[in-house]
């Protein structure tokens, strides 16, 4: 047998004299880290299967166990991290692809963190939202280019299909089958209790989920897995998928072994056959043929549903943006390079893409130079983290984000990163019927309401403290963004000042 050289990253510490040998940690970890020796009566751990998930020191009783990064080390040097070394022994065991979950942990950086908000000092007072109305509704969808009025002179309000949220967040796309069924009943449930949007992703819709049609985003991605015309008609929008933020550029593969009973119904595709989504739509290769899907599913759809195309954030973002405008599409979802996925490629989640900071704010200038910015809505999303994120992106020209990492942390994901492995103990991207059951959709509906309502108040308050009370009135207001440390250049694309001026 070859010596591993990989070394493990994780130290599980358990305390001998709090440790009642119960075995919950044994029962708890998929992973099987921690088993029972029965000669020496002790709980052991192999580490080197440890993926830091967390769920063993939650729930065990007496509090014995910690896990630690290993301090460990091979000899790294600047150029020469302990990440890229393990990666070299990774592929040279197996000659494969490296694959990684989650968005890009590389320390580019997060403009978000960069951009500071205003708020009413003397003039122009700050409003208070506990006592003056706050409005934090949007509508996404065309608008018209002028206000017309009848003979009479009332307004004439024949608007195009819209999207009604009760605040400018939606649930980004998460596929049944990278995620678990009760996964999905929960962000369902808080979805509708909300007065937003979740979106199936690309596994089709599962028959129970149909009850919140008018919640729901149904994807229409380049497998075209489970989509069928009452499916297509279940949702309250449809969303083509060009690319995400996470992988831009290719397709998606959903291993055989997650594709067995409801997963395999409701894709439509063999149990055990693996999910694997083109790089490109093979109906697409212009703008013109993009027209032709959007007008496609407008036709089956009787013109009904608003349409969103998402894409990665990816260097001439812009330009693309434009032609998505003209194409008839209603909303522009954009993804941004640190958006999470179930399972990517290592090399292309942390080297292709750009941040979405960057990407919104030049999509939005272009569009409104072009004279088409109300030809479409713009959704962001690809790690928008808090209110505060939110705020920034609707002053950089934002309707409204898509979140998805902070969702599934608030669903008890602990961001373990190993999503593509299907042995998530927290119940989430698994299809494990065992660990499926961990995740209650009563909490996790609950948890996701309890997230959005403190952001609906976050988001109140830093509207309050700008003496802005509505969404549509911060929308695009660049003036209430101020940069911080950013080069001439970046605050050219972001198209704000920097502090003190
Ligand atoms: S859960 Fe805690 S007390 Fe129980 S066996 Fe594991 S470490 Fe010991
Ligand atoms: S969803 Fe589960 S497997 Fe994926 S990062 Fe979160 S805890 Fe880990």
């Amino acid at each position: 047998m070859s010596i591993s050289y990989i070394y493990p990253e994780f130290e599980v510490i358990r305390n001998d004299n709090r440790c009642i040998a119960c075995r919950v940690c044994e029962r708890q970890c998929a992973n099987e880290v921690h088993f029972f020796d029965p000669q020496r009566g002790v709980m052991m751990s192999d580490e080197s299967k440890c993926v830091n998930c967390q769920r063993c020191v939650s729930l065990c009783p007496t509090r014995a166990l910690k896990i630690v990064k290993s301090n460990c080390t091979l000899r790294e040097n600047a150029n020469w991290q302990m990440d890229t070394i393990t990666e070299i022994y990774k592929q040279a065991n197996s000659g494969g692809v490296l694959l990684s979950s989650m968005g890009n942990p590389k320390p580019f950086p997060v403009y978000w963190d960069k951009i500071l908000i205003n708020a009413s000092q003397v003039t122009n007072p700050s409003i208070d939202p506990l006592r003056e109305p706050m409005e934090t509704r949007v509508f996404l969808g065309k608008k018209p280019q002028k206000v017309d009025r009848d003979q009479d002179g009332h307004l004439v309000c024949k608007l195009p299909p819209q999207i009604e949220l009760s605040m400018p967040v939606m649930f980004s796309a998460m596929s049944y089958g990278s995620i678990s069924y009760n996964a999905h009943a929960s962000l369902a449930r808080a979805a509708q209790k909300l007065g937003v949007l979740y979106n199936t992703g690309e596994g089709g819709l599962h028959e129970d989920f149909y009850c919140y049609g008018e919640n729901t985003i149904v994807q229409v991605a380049s497998g075209r897995f489970g989509v069928h015309e009452d499916y297509l008609k279940a949702g309250a929008a449809i969303e083509i998928k060009m690319g995400q933020g996470a992988k831009p550029g290719i397709g998606g593969h959903l291993p055989g072994a997650k594709i067995v009973g409801d997963v395999s119904r409701t894709r439509m595709i063999p149990e055990g056959s693996d999910a694997i989504s083109p790089a490109p739509h093979h109906d697409i290769y212009s703008i013109e043929d993009l027209r032709q899907l959007v007008f496609s599913l407008k036709e089956a759809t009787a013109y009904k549903k608003p349409v969103i195309v998402k894409v990665a954030a990816v260097h001439n973002i812009a330009a693309i943006a434009s032609g998505i405008a003209r194409s008839g599409a209603d909303i522009i979802a954009i993804d941004g390079f640190r958006g999470g996925t179930g399972a990517a490629p290592t090399r292309i989640r942390d080297n292709v893409g750009i941040p979405i900071e960057l990407a919104l704010a030049a999509v939005d200038q272009r569009l409104r130079d072009e004279g088409i910015r109300n030809n479409v809505s713009l959704v962001v999303g690809g790690s928008i983290r808090s209110a505060s994120d939110i705020v920034k992106a609707i002053a950089l020209g934002a309707d409204a984000c898509y979140i998805a990492t902070a969702a599934l942390l608030a669903l008890g994901c602990h961001l373990c990163r190993t999503c593509q492995t299907g042995k998530c103990n927290w119940g989430i991207a698994t299809q494990r019927p065992e660990l499926v059951k961990r995740l209650n959709p009563d909490i996790g509906s609950e948890r996701l309401v309890n997230l959005m309502d403190a952001w609906r108040h976050e988001i109140k308050e830093l509207m309050g403290g700008m003496g802005i009370n509505s969404i549509e009135a911060l929308r695009g207001n660049r003036l209430m963004l101020r940069g911080i440390g950013l080069t001439e250049k970046e605050l050219e694309i972001l198209g704000i000042s920097h502090a003190g001026e």
